[in-house]
């Protein structure tokens, strides 16, 4: 199964790529994983990111999809399995992926996404806290530590939360996520590759409507 898993920050998709990568044996691509990897390595494309980051600049279309690309080269699970996450996040990285796709001649199969409503995404991330000594990472009503105030696995008594999780930097986050991702959406429309999935839900719910699409398309492609 070749995938790429679409949705805002805060929909849950690092729990989901966990269980999806597990389940279906699909090599995991996560973009922002391997940007952080290519800096930290000093490589040349990492050295290249470093500049581009720390001068306030996004790093280039082109460039992400030459990690995607060399990633997806050296691909050895069976099918050429994988799950992109992360990737491609405009419409022109959606056009060199189909590039890159169609000269391995690895097709994607489907293109997940997980709608969830502004207001919700909203209440995840503002209750959000990070233990400032371990990185632990807490919730206030949905995962709150056994002791108010203090990390379970460290015993610090700074949870603290993230500048980035204010509700005013969320909502600008959202809306310049959903302007994106909109052109993004209609291109795969187009293709009929896109399964929707509310995640809105339990995670339980939102794991069991991707794997009964995962299960729908096995099936009709081995028809
Ligand atoms: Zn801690």
């Amino acid at each position: 199964m070749r995938l790429v898993l679409l949705g805002p920050p805060g929909a849950g998709k690092g729990t989901l790529c966990t269980t999806l990568k597990k389940s279906f044996d699909l090599l995991h691509i996560s973009t922002g994983d391997i940007l952080r990897e290519e800096m930290k390595q000093g490589t040349k494309i990492g050295l290249e990111i470093k500049e581009l980051m720390d001068s306030g600049n996004l790093v280039r279309d082109e460039l992400v999809s030459e990690i995607v690309r060399n990633r997806l080269t050296e691909n050895d699970k069976e099918d050429k399995a994988f799950l992109l996450d992360g990737y491609p996040r405009t419409l022109s990285q959606a056009i060199d992926l189909d590039k890159i796709l169609e000269e391995l001649n690895t097709p994607l199969d489907l293109v997940l996404y997980l709608e969830s409503s502004p207001a919700l995404i909203i209440k995840r991330l503002t209750g959000r806290r990070v233990c400032k000594d371990c990185g632990a990472v807490y919730h206030i009503t949905n995962r709150p530590p056994k002791v108010e105030g203090t990390c379970d696995y460290c015993g610090s008594h700074e949870l603290i939360q993230r500048k980035d999780d204010t509700e005013e930097t969320i909502t600008h986050r959202m809306a310049v996520y959903l302007d994106t991702i909109n052109p993004l959406m209609n291109y795969y429309d187009a293709q009929k590759k896109v399964r929707r999935v509310d995640s809105d839900r339990d995670p339980e719910y939102v794991q069991k409507d991707l794997f009964k699409f995962l299960d729908e398309k096995r099936t009709t492609d081995s028809d």
